[in-house]
């Protein structure tokens, strides 16, 4: 199984880097634009001291990466997973400034996350960190300056905490300093399926463009979160087959496709997909290597790589997860013809709907569901078009496309702006 704590060969920032090399040559940047857009504009690091419930003290590394917001306020999700780094989390802030360049929010982007497992602490305790976190970054989060999100293992639970813990910090209520809320404290119908119905929409942008459609096409989805469960749900109401789907602890695989709302349901009672009756288990990285239409990596990062992309069947690649495919990896399935639709585009809805319930928040003026599914739908279409433009007019790949419309913007923006002082 390929996880994210293995040592890749090329580790998160390392890879955000060769991609802006590759882009850079591509947009014929100079040198210091691309020193520039390499390096990020702030890196905080906390040590977070948090009482266990057993009455012990134990300390909590905490990062908020604040790479470029020449764009806009900086904005990214907060992560708590074991393998949280420094030079994860500012790759993934780079990841988060071309995303939200490519599909044109106003935003800068920002990554955060504890070096924890949820699993193994109690609500209790997670609630507690993720306050002492938020406290240690009191003056880094701001409604007009970084605004937090979730990502793996963080919810709208744990946004509603660190809004709260932020309101007290300054004394009023900040409803815009974080996104992702729950809707009863100023959250956006809309936004927990946000990413999930990005990647549908993605997909289906896709199959438009070739004359295809979702409708009978066969999909397999690894991790099955808040991302890869929506996104199966989604798939599956309008028509495709989900053959298969895995989470930590394995896959299921159903030839005539799996039964998605069952499959909720049973999840719902017990967490995980493992001791379904009604489909063949198989394991977590038998998903991945399945004859299907379409491949969604949707779990962690680096899950495709150079030990394994010569076995990946689909002929579509959707990264539902950022990051899920490795440098190397990726150059092995574009020489083998897979088209891969990149995380910068692909899992862009969450992002775009943060944006929308931080624009509700400010007006409160709050839209009603289908208005937010269709605003998101639009944006997800023209930002398709935008990429296709350059794989066409350039002979680019999907992310080479993406990521010259996306670096392109913000290298404009830097040189329109200019250097201060
Ligand atoms: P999550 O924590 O809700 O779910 C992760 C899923 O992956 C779980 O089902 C877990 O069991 C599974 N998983 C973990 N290791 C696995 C393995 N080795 N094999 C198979 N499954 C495994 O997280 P999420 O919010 O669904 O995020 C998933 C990915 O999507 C991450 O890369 C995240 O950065 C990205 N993403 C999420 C959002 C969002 O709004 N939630 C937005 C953009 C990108």
């Amino acid at each position: 199984m390929a996880t994210e704590t293995q040592p890749a060969a090329i580790n998160q920032l390392e890879k955000a880097r060769l991609q802006l090399e590759k882009c850079g040559d591509l947009l014929d940047l100079d040198r210091g634009l691309r020193d520039r857009l390499g390096t990020p504009d702030k890196v905080v690091q906390t040590h977070s001291p948090v009482r266990m419930d057993d009455g012990s003290v134990r300390m909590f590394a905490g990062y908020r990466v604040q790479h470029n917001n020449i764009l806009g306020p900086y904005t990214g999700g907060i992560r708590f997973h074991p393998s949280v780094d420094i030079d994860r989390i500012t790759g993934l802030a780079m990841l988060m400034t071309w995303q939200c360049s490519l599909v044109g929010l106003p935003y800068g982007g920002a990554k955060g996350g504890v070096t924890l497992d949820p699993h193994q602490l109690s609500v209790r305790e997670l609630e507690r960190v993720t306050r002492r976190y938020t406290t240690d970054m009191a003056q880094v989060f701001d409604p007009h300056k970084d605004i937090p999100s979730p990502d793996m293992n963080t919810g709208p639970r744990e946004m509603a905490w660190i809004m709260d813990t932020w309101s007290n910090n300054h004394g009023y209520a900040a409803p815009g300093v974080a996104t992702g809320k729950p809707t009863a404290v100023g959250g956006t119908v809309g936004r927990s399926s946000a990413t999930g119905r990005g990647v549908v929409l993605a997909l289906a942008e896709l199959l438009k463009y070739q004359g295809r459609e979702l409708k009978g096409l066969r999909v397999a989805i690894q991790g099955f979160g808040k991302l890869g469960s929506v996104t199966a749900k989604l798939l599956h109401e309008r028509g495709a087959k989900v053959v298969a789907v895995s989470d930590i602890t394995g896959g299921l695989y159903r030839e005539d496709g799996l039964d998605v709302k069952d499959l909720l349901g049973y999840t719902k009672v017990h967490r995980f997909l493992k001791g379904y009756a009604e489909a063949t288990p198989i394991t977590e990285e038998a998903v991945l290597y399945l004859p299907c239409d379409v491949l969604i990596p949707a779990s962690l990062g680096s899950q495709i790589h150079v030990g394994n992309a010569h076995r990946i069947q689909a002929p579509i690649v959707v990264e539902g997860a950022n990051a899920p495919v490795t440098f190397e990896a990726d150059h092995l399935l574009e020489q083998r013809g897979i088209q891969v639709l990149p995380d910068i585009f692909a899992n862009a809805g969450g992002a775009i709907v943060s944006y929308f319930e931080w624009v509700q928040g400010s007006q409160q003026l709050f839209w009603t569901e289908s208005e937010v599914n269709a605003r998101l739908q639009d944006i997800m279409a023209r930002a398709f078009k935008n990429m296709v433009a350059n794989v066409e007019t350039r002979g680019l790949s999907f992310r080479m496309g993406a990521y010259v419309e996306a670096v392109g913007r913000v290298a404009n923006a830097l040189t329109l702006r200019g250097l201060y002082p």
